[in-house]
């Protein structure tokens, strides 16, 4: 890239990485005066760290793999060295692509922030939303382009879109893509998109798999990994409370009742989470919306909003729909069930003691637990799983099911693990089923029309 490797270094020579304890300016990052201007007034006095060290390289027109917690300011990260690079041109030459529907909507709503006041448009494709709609944005040639890879894919198949003018490739929230079997899109999307491409990737962990995404889709990247500094850690009150299956929802009503706060409930399967729901509703709790990829899209964006806005206290969400959706200030997660991988508890608990503040987070652990808690300990390097042993009584989701709260204790409930057989659809069987797959690219494997990716 560089034009004239026998000069002598000049001034405009690429910066050294911003030193971390160094507050980082706006000024110094290689952006347009009138995009610094814009950011500034949009509220963000000073770069976050990920931003500080990304952006100079973007900028540059460098592939950049950048690695930082959530909550950290990727998406900005990525949105302004793009906007800077492609500000005043015409046509479509972004192509922005994110895990689920609410982080791409997030993401539009940014590039419009600061794009659109320098002549830059954003259009959304993603799935549960009108094609036809879609296709008509399409026409009008927007220079950004936010995705969902299963639905960009669909609109590909239908010959909707080309993607040959496509000069900046965004993959955002990598991990979570590749967890949710996107891999197959993903390769289908890149085979699709000339070399000449700059690739900007930024995800929220690093495994081998990005490691791997990266050196298939990537030229040379520019590598930021950016730590936790001690102060800013979250702060979170991490519990274990060991109970039986059955005992689960009376345990999350006695919480919810103990403790004042936004709460968000995670549970494994979209249909955990929907009886979740009834059987709170059965049990007067009204105050609890849900969220998962099979309600409507309007519904997931009146739940979040309504989340948000404290219409609702609680929110009840699998993993997916919980990953990356912007809500600040919660101030209790309440794994209802815990996670199948170890990670996604850290992006569980992430959504509470943000930015500074504590937060705190309670796990529901069954006797079947035992080794996903151990894989968990390993992970947070945590170590005091607590709870009394198994009280009596009680019901489980399965049998409660929310039938108006009559709270069938019929076939002799015994144990905790007689209530979980469904955790072999959903999500558990998505992972299951993904290994089986391979690494197949084109073989049609677009998710169903109306879904934004596969089961959650
Ligand atoms: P990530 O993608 O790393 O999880 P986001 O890009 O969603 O994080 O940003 C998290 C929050 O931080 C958002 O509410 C965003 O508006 C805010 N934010 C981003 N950059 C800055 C900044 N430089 N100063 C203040 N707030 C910021
Ligand atoms: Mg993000």
């Amino acid at each position: 890239m560089t034009e004239n490797p026998s000069a002598q270094p000049t001034p405009s020579a690429p910066p050294a990485p911003a030193a971390p304890t160094v507050t980082a300016k706006w000024e110094d990052l290689g952006l347009d005066p009138k995009l610094v201007e814009l950011v500034k007034k949009f509220g963000y006095q000073t770069p976050t760290p990920v931003q500080a060290e990304a952006i100079p390289f973007a900028v540059e027109g460098h592939d950049v793999l950048a690695s930082a917690a959530t909550g950290s300011g990727k998406t900005a990260g990525f949105v302004l060295p793009t906007v800077n690079r492609f500000m005043g041109k015409k046509g479509t030459l972004i192509l922005a692509l994110s895990p689920t529907r609410e982080i791409a909507q997030q993401t539009a709503a940014v590039f419009e922030t600061f794009g659109a006041p320098l002549g830059l448009k954003a259009t959304v494709l993603i799935g549960g939303a009108n094609m036809r709609l879609e296709e008509q944005a399409l026409g009008e040639y927007p220079q950004i382009i936010v995705a969902t890879p299963g639905r960009l894919c669909d609109h590909l198949e239908r010959g909707n879109i080309w993607l040959d003018f496509i000069q900046t490739l965004i993959l955002d929230e990598a991990d979570r893509m590749l967890d949710m079997g996107f891999a197959d899109q993903l390769a289908r999307i890149t085979e699709s998109i000339p070399n000449s491409r700059q690739t900007l990737m930024f995800s929220a962990t690093f495994p081998p798999s990005i490691e791997k995404l990266a050196r298939n889709t990537m030229y040379q990247p520019k590598e930021v990994k950016i730590g936790v500094a001690a102060e800013m850690k979250p702060k979170i009150d991490q519990r274990f409370l060991r109970m039986r299956e059955e005992d689960k929802v009376s345990e999350l009503i006695r919480l919810f009742k103990q403790e004042p706060g936004t709460v968000i409930v995670f549970a494994r399967s979209k249909d955990r989470v929907s009886r979740l729901w009834r059987s709170l509703h059965s049990r007067l709790i009204y105050d609890a919306t849900f969220l998962h990829s099979d309600c409507t899209q309007a519904h997931r964006e009146k739940a979040l909003a309504d989340f948000k806005a404290g219409t609702y206290r609680i929110l009840i969400a699998t993993d997916v729909a919980g990953r990356g959706i912007d809500v600040d200030d919660v101030a209790h997660v309440v794994n209802f069930d815990l996670p199948f991988e170890p990670e996604d508890y850290v992006h569980r608990i992430g959504r509470t003691g943000r930015r500074g503040r504590t937060g705190k987070a309670t796990s529901f652990v069954t006797d079947r637990d035992r080794e996903l808690v151990r894989r968990i300990e390993k992970l947070t390097g945590k170590k005091d799983i607590e709870g009394a042993a198994p009280s009596e009584g009680g019901e489980s989701l399965e049998r409660s099911g929310g039938r108006g709260g009559r709270g069938g204790r019929s076939g002799g409930g015994r144990g905790g693990s007689s209530g979980e057989s469904s955790g072999g659809s959903g999500e558990g069987g998505r992972r299951r089923r993904r290994g089986g797959r391979g690494r197949r690219s084109g073989g049609g494997g677009a998710p169903q029309g109306g879904g934004s990716g596969p089961s959650t």
